[in-house]
């Protein structure tokens, strides 16, 4: 078992190989969205506290990696690096976002190329579009569908927010509109204000474009707003089966829709042929009852998530007190040993369960979204018996039986990535 721990050899080989590096560019931002993860309903965040990233720290921060990255530059070969601007709402703090990519695009090259993205609310698009269009930004822009659904997108007066973003995401549209064909993307969040078939249907029909759908966060409820999140929350496959014709709407979101995701997890979990890294596979043979342990990515395989308070962390979706380091006025503070055994207590606590869970071969489950992970008693709630695993199979056997279509068109379409 101690072979599938990892160690700072790890840590440092995903540091050199990092695919993503995201600010938070700013805890502030010009909407109060109700479900927010600052808001009220969520426990595990800093207070938002208005606060900018300062400059000199993502320059220390990139100053450590481009040292990194020169030692390992391999001749000839360029990696992709996306550098990530997250908020609050990163268009409040423009002009580091042009200090950092400035100072990127100014160092010496290293086989790394940088291209840029923002999720971003749409409120001061009007403003910065031109800069955004000429460093070609991939955005991701928060629409939660038609003036209704926008409701609990509101701005500090309680306004709903939805015609000043409609307004300018329109005005991008049609001063760029190669640009907007090619770069953006819309994101919904589902709630008890909208549904998937409102969603879907107003972006497509208005933008040209499919949304990406994700209902609240269920992880990190504080234990007093239970209820009200349970009254705001609304469910992606009851919210399907609630269309007014629930068939098309499942042909038109095909990949996104519930059934298929069942099925490819299906697939994913029973083909026996899946394989997170090539160290997994020459491995695998000698573990087979048992690799590896939890969904959780190593830390910086995936991206490097920095807080606007300098905190370092593997993402950005999971509590700040799962930090593994941090920028401090003179440095970059980030002990790869003491960030893998971190790492490896937090993975490991689950070992006895997943030794038995019917998942263990592919499991999807990040454990720093497990609720209660810090509490003595803590269980994996994802956990599968062969009882349990068995009635999935029969229902997904029968499922395909039904739709021996679906199967065709997971074949063709579906491409899974590591
Ligand atoms: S949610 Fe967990 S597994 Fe997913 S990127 Fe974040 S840390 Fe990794
Ligand atoms: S679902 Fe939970 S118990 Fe099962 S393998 Fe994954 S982390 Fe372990």
């Amino acid at each position: 078992m101690e072979n599938l721990k990892i160690s700072s050899k790890d840590i440092a080989y995903n540091l050199v190989h990092l695919p993503q590096l995201v600010f938070e560019v700013t805890d502030a931002c010009n909407l109060r969205c109700k479900y927010c993860g600052y808001a009220d309903l969520y426990e595990g965040y800093d207070k938002r506290e208005n606060l900018k990233f300062p400059f000199h720290k993502a320059k220390l921060l990139i100053d450590y990696l481009h040292v990194l990255w020169q030692e390992n530059e391999c001749g000839g070969v360029v990696e992709p690096v996306s550098i990530g601007f997250y908020g609050g709402e990163p268009l409040l703090n423009v002009p580091f976002i042009e200090e950092v990519i400035a100072y990127l695009e100014g160092l010496p090259p290293v086989g790394k190329k940088f291209h840029y993205n923002m999720t971003t609310n749409a409120m001061l698009l009007d403003k910065y579009m031109d800069f955004l269009v000429e460093k070609e930004f991939r955005l991701l822009i928060s629409l939660d569908g038609d003036k209704e659904g926008q409701g609990y997108r509101v701005d500090a007066a309680g306004r709903n927010s939805f015609d000043r973003v409609f307004a300018n995401i329109c005005l991008l549209r049609d001063r760029y509109p190669e640009y907007f064909d090619k770069f953006v993307m819309f994101n919904s969040v589902l709630h008890n204000k909208n549904s998937v078939e409102s969603i879907f249907h107003f972006i497509k029909n208005t933008f040209g474009k499919e949304p990406s759908i994700s209902p609240l966060n269920n992880s990190g409820i504080r234990k007093d707003k239970v209820e009200e999140f349970q009254r705001t929350y609304r469910n992606y496959a009851q919210s399907i089966r609630e269309a007014t014709n629930c068939e098309a709407l499942k042909t038109e979101m095909f990949i996104k829709e519930p059934g298929t995701k069942l099925l490819l997890d299906y697939i994913y979990n029973e083909s026996g042929n899946v394989y997170y890294t090539f160290n997994h596979l020459l491995n695998s043979s000698k573990h087979l009852s048992y690799s590896p342990p939890t969904g959780t990515c190593t830390p910086f395989s995936k991206k490097m998530f920095v807080t606007v308070k300098g905190r370092i962390l593997q993402c950005e979706r999971i509590n700040h007190e799962f930090a593994l380091g941090y920028i401090s006025d003179k440095g970059v503070e980030l002990d790869w040993d003491k960030a893998a055994q971190q790492h490896n207590g937090y993975v490991f606590r689950y070992e006895r369960q997943c030794r038995s869970c019917a998942h263990r071969k592919a499991c999807s489950q990040c454990v720093y979204q497990i609720d209660d992970i810090q509490e003595e008693t803590t269980k994996c709630n994802s956990y599968c018996s062969d009882k349990q695993a068995e009635q999935m199979n029969t229902y997904c056997m029968a499922y395909l039986d039904r739709h021996p279509e679906l199967y065709r068109r997971i074949l063709k379409e579906v491409v899974v990535r590591g």
